[in-house]
């Protein structure tokens, strides 16, 4: 299977998204496994199921997890349907939800080094 990190990297728009300094310092204050238990319940309580606004479940600015679902696009059911091939029409699985999870982690980690 094909890193979706790769393919992410071939829009302008994702790839251009960084961390800003606020976000940057609040991770490091709180540490990963935190951020990691925000990032299970913002994606539970607006990804779980297709709602008729989706597109508008995720701020742009406010969280670290918020960013880092558009950099990773899993900010809704639509680019996670585009992007990763999760079908729309239904409840997320777990293991999903682990999947996108993994990608918003990964994407704050490296915007710590960088
Ligand atoms: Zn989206």
């Amino acid at each position: 299977m094909n890193d979706p990190f790769l393919q992410l990297k071939h829009s302008t728009f994702r790839r251009n998204i960084t961390l800003q300094y606020t976000d940057r310092s609040l991770v490091r204050r709180k540490g990963l496994d935190t951020i990691r238990k925000h990032a299970y319940e913002l994606v539970n309580e607006r990804l779980l199921t297709y709602s008729p606004h989706d597109g508008h479940q995720t701020p742009y600015a406010g969280h670290p997890v918020f960013t880092a679902q558009h950099a990773t696009a899993t900010c809704c059911r639509t680019c996670l349907f585009n992007w990763h091939k999760i079908p729309l029409y239904r409840e997320l699985t777990q293991n999903e939800i682990d999947y996108g999870v993994s990608l918003i982690m990964r994407w704050i980690s490296n915007q710590l080094v960088s």
